[in-house]
């Protein structure tokens, strides 16, 4: 049976329900927790985030993958209180949103210890918190090219992705082919592979999408909702119509069985006001009836946010 570790434990696939398979419980930028003019108690924290999470059960959420990482907010003690508070199964990652945002400790470490950190969050735990770690993030940082320690880093997780079986989420899917190689001369296979942000407005006219799929990496759509629709709308703002667009085209292409879709958004934002406007709970009350109002059917649906999720999620090893 596929398994998937969550923040609570181990589940099956079949467990997993309708996945958010790109969320973040809460996202700062590394030292926003030393800027005390952003602190939060921990009942606000809760106040901002239980009700989001609940909803989304209700809704008919399952499955909220946290794709945070080391370094941005990640708190385990906290996201295991939410799942049994609210019956969402969160996934944690180990891994950097991106060199960018990976603290001087980790910036300065080599490929090997990279790897054994991730193994470790994969296979034995988080810090004392008892959870694993789900999946692995990495990212491309600011500046369109991957960097030195971007590379490191997803060398690091093609390695650590190979031991433990578990999948890799990318932030951003600019620079693919510098990515590509390196999961190639690790001997991954693209197929655990999700190149995400694929359909933000400030990279998607740069990104190869099509190219990636041809070659087999599963495909995120996951900025649903930053919309340049919204009242103060984030510079990766794109208009609702054109991303849906998008998507359906892609879909449309023959690529179905590659994508993933989510909405990145944040429950409980830290160091920053957040993107008012915009929660995870877009899938169900925009993007899912946008989908059906295009001719979607439930086959479709039910394959984007259940099955291709599961199968990404499920450790293979
Ligand atoms: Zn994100």
């Amino acid at each position: 049976m596929s398994r998937v570790n969550t923040v609570l434990g181990e589940v099956s696939t079949s467990e997993l329900g309708l996945v958010a398979f790109h969320e973040h419980i809460g996202y700062g930028m590394p030292g926003s927790e030393l800027d005390s003019k952003w602190w939060k108690s921990p009942e606000q924290a809760y106040e901002e985030t239980v009700p989001k999470l609940r909803k989304f059960h209700e809704l008919g959420g399952g499955t909220f993958v946290d794709a945070t990482g080391i370094c941005n907010g990640r708190d385990l003690d906290y996201y295991k209180s939410l799942s049994a508070k609210t019956g969402v199964h969160i996934v944690a990652c180990t891994g950097f949103v991106g060199g960018d945002t990976a603290l001087q400790h980790f910036a300065n470490a080599s490929v090997e210890y990279l790897t054994d950190q991730f193994v470790h969050e994969i296979t034995v735990g988080i810090g004392n918190s008892g959870s694993r770690a789900g999946a692995i993030k990495v990212g491309v940082s600011r500046g369109g090219r991957m960097t030195e320690l971007d590379k490191r880093i997803y060398r690091a997780a093609a390695r650590a992705a190979l031991a433990t079986g578990v999948p890799i989420l990318t932030h951003l899917a600019i620079d693919a082919e510098t990515s590509i190689a390196i999961f190639n001369e690790e001997g991954l296979s693209l197929n655990r592979v999700v190149f995400g942000h694929v359909d933000d407005g400030v990279n998607h006219d740069k990104t190869r999408d099509t190219w990636i799929a041809e070659q087999g990496g599963r495909i995120g759509f996951d900025t649903f909702g930053y919309e340049t629709e919204l009242p103060d709308p984030p510079f990766w703002a794109r208009p609702r119509q054109d991303r849906l667009d998008h998507f359906l085209r892609f879909i449309g292409a023959g690529y179905l069985d590659l994508v993933l879709a989510s909405a990145d958004a944040n429950c409980s934002p830290l160091g920053w006001p957040g993107v008012k406007g915009h929660t995870v709970n877009y899938i169900f009350e925009d993007l899912i009836p946008d989908l059906r109002n295009a001719g979607v059917d439930e086959a479709t649906i039910t394959k984007i946010f259940y099955d291709n999720p599961a199968s990404f999620l499920s450790i293979q090893n």
